[in-house]
């Protein structure tokens, strides 16, 4: 297939995420990619700021990660997980149980990071059921949240972004509090728990869960807030009686800094997801981290077990490669890695700060943000990153990047430079 062909076959028949098919936007063919490179088909090669949105954390076409997917295809490519069980699932769900938050000890594996919240949320649903209290049934979250694009999930996503009333009648309504104000780094502001302390105060009666993203709320608005907030979280739940489900899809294995985010504040919540840098951008695959107790409340209810069991559960490729990408990450300096990151994305960007278009410019961990005023041309500001020589996919008025921790000091300059001199030109426009 030529070039020419495979974008106009693209271009007719193909949906791309979040797009329209009568005024599509340019797609861009890939060849390979390789460390922080994409290759395009027409030869031009682009350093990658996405990590092909927070997963691919150890760079493309990591050697030991393709040999890992190679080996476990000649031995166990898949079988069912009903009634049958294998290594590459035991493993990963042993590591999984020691690098999370103490007390989180029991696995449900599933197949994105959607489905995980959707697997979390339905726990703490049977939980509930489980101890005698079915009333309790509804979730309880924060505005600018993100949590997945099926529709469960969609009804805790920011009722704004997530367009809610699109979908009014479909989705179930839930409660938000406004979301944190004080920032990470700032001191800390007792008002900023006031809306969610009294929305938990008037319906912790009906509330089964608190679903949240732990300090970096990602596409819901990239923004990081004071881990105090967190803590206070902890602390009502506990008082009121309701799970906390913490939802580290996007923060989990080290981007934010910390192993999961919910370490800056201490914090254990009742049910963990984790998806995205899982498998270190391979493949497909998700996991719920609950407390023992979950499980022995929602197996003592009726129907006496958890109603839920996808037909790729546990996938033997994408639990191997899942093994291999953890223990990558636990044998690097994955500490220093994401702390040069974050100094180098903290002065690369720095200049934006200056620019009348830009808003706010804000870094953590492996997470730079340049928040414009105006969402940006995508057709244009798309273009100008590929002319330039960097992989940047910017949302609505956020122009964000996560780049492979092992990014080096070069590539990280040529990309924050990129940035920098598109958002100068968007300027002169
Ligand atoms: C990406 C994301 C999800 C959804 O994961 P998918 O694999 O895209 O279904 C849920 N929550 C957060 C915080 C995410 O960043």
């Amino acid at each position: 297939m030529t070039h020419d062909e495979l974008l106009a076959f693209d271009r007719e028949h193909i949906w791309h995420p979040y797009t329209s098919i009568t005024q599509p936007l340019s797609v861009y063919a890939v060849e390979s990619a390789a460390g922080v490179r994409i290759r395009l088909k027409d030869g031009r090669e682009l350093i990658d700021g996405m990590a092909s949105w927070w997963s691919v954390i150890h760079g493309y076409n990591h050697p030991l990660l393709t040999a890992t997917l190679q080996e476990q295809a000649a031995r166990l490519s898949h079988v069912m997980f009903g009634g049958l069980t294998h290594e590459p699932a035991v493993q990963l769900a042993r590591s999984l149980v020691d690098i999370t938050p103490k007390g989180l000890d029991l696995v449900f594996f599933a197949d994105s990071g959607s489905v995980a919240v959707e697997v979390a949320m339905k726990m703490a649903i049977q939980y509930f059921h489980g101890a005698g209290r079915p009333e309790k049934k509804r979730f309880l979250t924060i505005r600018s949240g993100y949590h997945g694009d099926t529709l469960h999930c969609m009804s805790v996503c920011d009722p704004v972004n997530g367009m809610h009333q699109l979908f009014a009648g479909v989705l179930p309504q839930y409660y938000f509090a406004e979301r944190p104000r004080c920032c990470f780094g700032d001191v800390w502001q007792e008002e900023d728990i006031s809306s969610f302390s009294q929305l938990m105060e008037e319906h912790h009666d009906e509330l089964c869960g608190v679903i949240l993203e732990p300090i970096v709320q990602g596409a819901g608005g990239m923004r990081f807030y004071h881990p105090e907030y967190l803590r206070r979280v902890r602390t009502l739940c506990d008082h009121y009686g309701v799970l906390l489900i913490a939802d580290e899809i996007a923060t989990g294995f080290g981007r934010s800094g910390k192993l999961f985010a919910c370490n800056h504040a201490d914090v254990v919540p009742d049910l963990l997801c984790v998806g995205k840098a899982l498998t270190g951008g391979y493949l497909s695959l998700a996991a719920v981290i609950a407390r023992k107790e979950i499980g022995e409340m929602v197996s003592a209810g009726e129907p006496g077990v958890f109603m839920h069991g996808p037909t790729f559960m546990a996938n033997p490729l994408a639990c191997a490669v899942a093994c291999s990408s953890v223990q990558l990450l636990l044998d690097s300096d994955w500490q220093t890695q994401v702390h040069t990151l974050e100094q180098g994305l903290e002065q690369g960007l720095a200049p934006c700060r200056e620019f009348t278009s830009v808003e706010e410019v804000r870094v953590l961990g492996g997470i730079g943000v340049v928040e414009m005023k105006e969402p940006v041309d995508m057709e244009w500001i798309q273009a100008g990153f590929v002319e330039k020589g960097v992989w940047v996919r910017p949302f609505g008025r956020l122009v964000y990047v996560m780049p492979p921790y092992c990014i080096e000091t070069e590539d990280l300059k040529i990309l924050t430079t990129a940035i920098c001199d598109v958002l100068a030109e968007g300027q002169l426009r």
